[in-house]
């Protein structure tokens, strides 16, 4: 709490998930304090990108891998390797991209806004963003047509909570492309938890955000093919000098990736799901409101809670409340997607027991004909 009465910063309470605008998650300790010594050290920062390599591969399984500022920055980079190469001219040349192909296709669905357009990172390495099928449907017949092309640089498919209409089979997505020679590149920021299934769509190059669930300061992990990564990694001559990883990320990224080793992922699950049931059952008693445990839509390891909102009987509807919420102190957010439909979510992995009864708490003052605590 040392730095928030310091500097006079807005106490918050994250219920949102990875949230950016947040600061998206919590390090453990084992983290920030390898951090801290990376900070005061120098490095040959292509021996910690080879020891990020190596730590990678051995927990995913992938050929290789390198870390880049964010997954934002991966696919921009991962799309501009898909031009490039490892030729230095054209790497030295982009974003003028004249002689390479430039075409990048994706299915309608995936173009997602996580706080801006995903297809602007393909804009920025100087690609040109080729939308597959419609927003409710993208089929494996409408890829081909678009990767027959034969200025075609990959196939970009998206894992997350955001992508829109009927869900694309990545695997068949894979298929396709690789039929037609076109590597492919999975934006996966989200899903750390999920490495083994997006890889085993054969994809080339699988990105990830380090600094969501896997809790290391802010990183995109690129994994897969040693190829591949291979020129993803040439990109520090050119572009990605501007979103390159730091020598504290890359230290972070390595202890995170050795504490997600050691997780004993049972009892993890376990801890989360009794954490959501105890939080839903509270809510549950509440008037207005009735609590439900819900999968992750994106089949993340850990559920979360559905709070739906009764207007009559809470005296404002769902939308009213997590407005409520966030404008009381400390600020707490939750997840507003479906407060239209009545429903707000919440996501308690990084919260403290003090935290999630802080939630109760202020949903208690709020709601109306609570029994006040003497
Ligand atoms: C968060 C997110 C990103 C961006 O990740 P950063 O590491 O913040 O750059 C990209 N794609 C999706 C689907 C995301 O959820």
């Amino acid at each position: 709490m040392g730095l928030h009465d310091q500097y006079g910063l807005t106490q918050v309470i994250n219920a949102r998930g990875p949230f950016t605008p947040l600061g998206v998650s919590r390090s453990d300790e084992r983290v920030t304090a390898a951090v801290a010594a990376a900070l005061s050290g120098f490095f040959v920062m292509e021996e910690l990108q080879d020891l990020a390599s190596r730590t990678v591969a051995r927990a995913t399984g992938a050929q290789a891998a390198t870390v880049v500022h964010c997954t934002s920055s991966a696919i921009t980079l991962s799309v501009a390797a898909a031009m490039t190469g490892t030729a230095p001219e054209r790497i030295a040349a982009l974003p003028d991209t004249h002689g390479m192909p430039t075409r990048v296709v994706l299915p309608a669905g995936h173009t997602v806004d996580y706080g801006h357009p995903l297809v602007q990172d393909i804009r920025l390495a100087g690609a040109t963003p080729v939308v597959s099928g419609t927003g409710d449907a993208c089929t494996v017949a409408d890829l081909e047509r678009d990767l027959a092309h034969p200025d075609t640089a990959c196939l970009v498919l998206v894992s997350s909570r955001l992508t829109r209409g009927a869900p694309v089979p990545l695997a068949d997505a894979v298929a396709a492309a690789h039929r037609r020679g076109v590597p492919v590149v999975v934006d996966g920021a989200a899903q750390d938890l999920r490495i083994d299934e997006l890889l085993a769509t054969g994809a080339d190059l699988v990105l990830v955000s380090g600094q969501k669930y896997l809790g290391s300061p802010t990183a995109g992990l690129v994994l897969g093919r040693a190829g591949a990564v291979r020129a993803v990694r040439a990109q520090e001559k050119g572009i990605g000098r501007a979103m390159k990883a730091s020598k504290e990320a890359v230290i972070g990224v390595v202890e995170a990736l050795g504490l997600r080793a050691e997780l004993d992922q049972v009892a993890w699950r376990r801890a989360q799901t009794d954490k959501v049931a105890h939080f839903v059952a509270r809510v549950s008693a509440l008037p207005g409101v009735a609590g439900r445990v819900v999968d992750d839509p994106t089949g993340l390891p850990f559920p979360r809670a559905s709070v739906v909102v009764d207007p009559a009987a809470a005296g404002r509807d769902a939308a009213a409340l997590a407005a409520e919420l966030r404008t009381g102190s400390p600020q707490i957010w939750v997840i507003t997607q479906h407060q239209d439909r009545g429903e707000l979510l919440l996501e308690l992995v990084p919260l403290a027991e003090e935290e999630v009864a802080e939630i109760l708490r202020a949903l208690a003052a709020l709601l109306p004909g609570t029994p006040q605590p003497a």
